[in-house]
């Protein structure tokens, strides 16, 4: 360590000399003196950033802010983020400002533009080109080379996701100020050669609310056991999870894929912050085999180039490999390789805020720390190991022990990406000539390479959830056509109107990736996030894979948005909403709350129509009728209701119950309901201690909450200090107190929370627990004959999609499952047992065998063999209902939501389930399932 540090300094010092001699700019000398200051160690910093040149007329984000980036103790407001980009743009012609669109809470999301004047006056002509180069059907080679020629790479830097990751919003200021300033050769070649896009912050509500939090409670810190939690929320819905929303449900999320897919960055650069002391991506293994092979040389390319300019200046602590794969499709970034342009993702140390603070590098790893929300399902991976080893990856490992500045974290970040820069504009007719390469090979490989495409047949029963994916497709800028005729394949004859995704196309490889059976390459590896994610799987929706050839040549007409007509057939005083298993029968529910609905619960034939069990009956209207048409229902029209057993559907008095540390899963869950229009109340601990629950609720749903933390993190959430943390809004901290408000948020329901939730089911109350929440009424004795196990130290399940096994056909929750045997996201939640005398509380459970597993890697599957996947346990005048699947999961399986729904609408007519006569099997003794 001593060696190396001796060498670091003579480093600096040999870089320091060189760059020197290139600038003849006036300097702010004020600001030399401050880094170095702010800088801990003399090899935390670089001759590329140790210095600010003034420029007449243009301002710095000094003269705006009022302080310079990377100051302790100043973190800054969106607001005043967009001033100072706008002001730099009205000063520079090198720079243009634009909005791209608004977050949920109505904050603009803005993009700034840098290059040299003549490209940012012509700004549109290069999109032209690179529009060109993302599509390059019809361009002959000859005709490519000469756009390449002419055209610039967009390399588009993205901060501020993650809002307790606090640097690199700050930091882009500085960079963006640099380039539009600075006059050394490096500085022209960049500003000659590629445009610069920065995303000012990635997560504008979330920023805002974390800066609130900062500076109400986290200025004081001076160590990263500050005990101090993030705050409860950072945009409306989720957090962490922002980087894991593959379906960009998200609207501050979807507005930046529009961007993307009108620009075409071919270089996408996401700036986390987490490991020590700067982590740069080069897309290490499992590897989604389906992108493009020169992808996965461009990744260490860059990454290596990094590590080599930083470890030249000295810098210690910079590695690329043994942290995050190429495998899930669904981070944020991925839009760009997702697309045929290049992600690029780095992991700068943060101390989760502006403060300077000692920190203790042993044994740490994975984002979330530093003081931000809870840790996501990364902290808990720990790749990378700590920084501080010597590996092939990492030549000049970080010191164990050491202080560190938000100013170190500007000057590892600012360093690095300079250098990517510098790479860019180095060689940037090769990444132009890669970015055209991997978008011709996409569609060559649809043309040479099966599947050739995929088909959702029309005339299914339910084709909203088609309509789902068909839109997620169209939204990720993917092709799909309708079939203008019938349609004859290899795989089967396909009616007039099936939707068609043909594979020669841009995005036909993504379209592969979103649609295909995950085949897990390697299980002795593991994966950062989810194994799989197949759509059809995943929404309960026929999609073909299809080898033939010939559907690249099947007439279709295409489609922009599907929009799923629904229709009333015939004509009576009583419509029949059939129930098809689309998920907008809750909504068409909470749309008339007014109308009296009765649900059939066995089959019946009407006419020629059948009607499945749970199918809605209402009085004809005008008005019924056209929100059925809305929602893409099928209803029949009768001359009176069928005889049949109903029930008349009453909407339950809902809560949805979250910890404050467990927002996120919530979220979630209030994303699904809301897209529904369900009502419910949300409700914290605060309502829950208040009592007088079931005067208040019919039904109390716990998303999943509490992880591998289990029913304790659920009931003590978190851990108390000592004094109270409240999450409301005061005049300077506006952001705080959305979604709900505490005087304090620590210290969990508690077990007197236990006790008020143990009544309002023994009143009569129902309890719906989802995935790892299903540990809590097994645990804490709400359904005390269940037990909930946790499988083995073996046992790797991220997020695979397996069978699972309907017991009770004809319960309730099951209306619109046809089948006996239905796919599942394997969630995590507990392996609940059953006592033998309650297998009949058992609805649903897992085989649990080889052939089970649909799609992704599941290890250890036989230690979930004849578990239940859920559970109606009747429990005083009330009933709990566990699932340990997890039926809202990040707005992808909406194929379980159905089952969800049904609890909902049926909540008071689950039958009667008490305690029988035990049920003994004959001489094989109990199932893993049963205790
Ligand atoms: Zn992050």
């Amino acid at each position: 360590m001593q060696v190396s540090r001796g060498i670091a300094a003579s480093l600096v010092a040999l870089g320091a000399a060189l760059t020197l001699a290139q600038s003849s700019q006036p300097q702010d000398e004020e600001f030399a003196r401050s880094v170095k200051e702010w800088t801990t160690r003399p090899e935390f910093m670089s001759p590329l950033v140790d210095h600010l040149p003034k420029a007449a007329g243009v301002p710095s984000p000094k003269d705006v802010l009022g302080y310079y980036v990377g100051a302790p103790k100043k973190l800054t407001y969106t607001a005043d983020i967009y001033r100072y980009y706008r002001a730099l743009a009205a000063a520079s012609k090198r720079v243009k400002v634009f909005s791209v669109g608004q977050t949920d809470e109505g904050r603009d999301q803005v993009v700034a533009a840098i290059a040299d004047e003549d490209t940012i006056r012509n700004l549109d002509t290069y999109k032209g080109y690179l529009a060109r180069l993302a599509d390059p059907r019809g361009l002959d080679e000859a005709e490519a080379r000469r756009i390449i020629g002419q055209a610039k790479p967009i390399y588009f830097f993205m901060g501020g996701l993650h809002s307790s990751e606090t640097g690199p919003p700050e930091m882009l200021m500085e960079l963006a100020y640099r380039l539009a300033v600075e006059d050394a050769p490096l500085y022209d070649q960049i500003r000659r050669n590629v445009i610069v896009m920065i995303m000012a912050t990635a997560e504008p509500d979330g920023r805002d609310r974390y800066v609130d939090w900062y500076y109400r409670y986290k200025t004081a810190s001076e160590s990263e056991n500050d005990g101090i939690p993030g705050p409860p929320y950072w945009g409306k819905y989720i957090y962490h999870d922002n980087n894991r929303d593959i379906n960009y449900s998200q609207v501050t999320m979807r507005n930046w894929l529009k961007f993307y897919l009108e620009w075409h960055p071919p270089i996408m650069h996401d700036l986390h912050e987490s490991e020590p002391l700067l982590y740069t991506f080069s897309g290490q293994a499992p590897q989604n085999p389906t992108l493009d092979p020169i992808l996965y040389a461009e990744l260490p390319w860059f990454s290596n180039f990094e590590m080599t300019k930083m470890i030249g200046y000295g810098m210690p602590g910079v590695w690329d490999h043994a942290f995050v794969d190429m495998w899930s499709p669904g981070y944020l970034g991925f839009m760009s390789s997702n697309h045929n342009g290049m992600l690029r993702m780095y992991e700068t140390f943060g101390n989760g805020g502006a403060n300077t603070m000692r920190r203790n590098l042993g044994g740490r790893g994975g984002e979330g720390g530093g003081g931000g929300a809870p840790a996501g399902p990364d902290a808990a991976a720990g790749r990378g190991g700590g920084g501080t080893e010597r590996e092939w990856y990492r030549p000049l490992p970080a010191p164990g022990q050491l202080v560190w500045s938000m100013r170190n974290n500007t000057n590892y970040m600012e360093t690095a990406v300079l250098s990517a820069l510098e790479l860019t504009a180095n060689f940037s007719k090769t990444v132009l000539e890669n970015f055209y390469k991997k978008s011709r090979n996409s569609v060559e490989s649809g043309k040479n390479d099966a599947p050739y495409g995929y088909v959702m047949p029309a005339g299914q029963a339910d084709m909203t959830r088609v309509a789902f994916i068909v839109n997620i497709l169209r939204l990720q800028g993917i092709e799909v056509g309708r079939a203008t005729a019938e349609v004859k394949l290899k795989e089967g004859t396909f009616p007039a109107g099936s939707l068609i995704v043909k594979r020669d196309q841009p995005y036909g490889r993504l379209a592969k990736i979103l649609l295909e059976v995950q085949k897990y390459p390697d299980p002795s590896l593991r994966t950062y996030d989810d194994a799989a994610w197949t759509m059809g799987l995943m929404s309960h929706a026929d999609v073909r894979e299809i080898a033939d050839k010939a559907v690249l040549n099947v007439p279709v007409e295409p489609v922009e948005t599907m929009q799923v007509a629904g229709e009333v057939k015939g004509s009576g005083p009583v419509a029949a909403i059939i129930e098809n298993g689309a998920n907008s029968l809750v909504t068409l529910l909470y749309r008339l709350k007014d109308v009296k609905f009765e649900a059939t619960e066995q089959p019946v034939t009407a006419g020629n129509t059948n009607l499945p069990a749970g199918s809605l009956l209402a009085s004809n209207s005008p008005r019924v009728a056209s929100e059925i048409e809305k929602l893409g229902l099928r209803a029949v029209a009768l001359a009176s209701a069928p005889d049949v057993a109903k029930h008349p559907v009453e909407l339950p008095r809902l809560a949805v119950y979250s910890t404050w540390s467990g927002t996120q899963d919530t979220g979630w869950v209030r994303y699904a309901l809301d897209h529904f229009e369900v009502n419910y109340d949300l409700i914290y601990k605060e309502r829950v201690r208040q009592g007088g629950l079931k005067g208040s609720y019919d039904v109390i749903l716990m998303p999943s909450q509490g992880g591998r933390g289990g029913a304790k993190s659920i009931v003590f959430d978190i851990e108390s200090r000592g004094k109270p943390i409240a999450y409301d809004k005061t005049p300077q901290f506006k952001s705080l107190g959305m979604y709900g408000e505490s005087p304090d948020i620590t210290g969990g329901m508690g077990l007197p929370g236990v006790l008020e939730l143990e009544k309002f089911v023994q009143q009569g109350g129902t309890l719906i627990t989802l995935g790892a929440s299903s540990y809590f009424p097994a645990e804490f004795g709400l359904a005390r004959t269940v037990d909930a196990a946790r499988p083995s130290a073996q046992f790797y399940a991220p997020g695979p999609i397996v069978e699972a096994q309907i017991l009770r056909p004809a319960h309730p929750i099951f209306y619109g499952y046809n089948d006996q045997t239905i796919p599942v996201r394997y969630a995590g939640g507990p392996l609940l047992r059953v006592p033998a005398e309650g297998r009949r509380w058992v609805l649903m459970q897992y085989p649990g065998t080889d052939k089970s597993v649909l799609s992704g890697l599941f290890k250890g599957v036989s230690e979930i063999r004849n578990h239940p996947a859920i559970v109606d346990v009747p429990t005083g005048q009330g009933r709990v209902v566990l699932f340990a699947t997890n039926p809202a999961y990040r707005w992808q399986n909406l194929g379980e939501f159905g089952m969800l729904a049904n609890a909902i609408m049926h909540w008071d007519r689950f039958p009667k389930l008490e305690t029988g006569p035990p049920e003994r099997p004959n001489g094989t003794g109990a199932g893993p399932g049963e205790r």
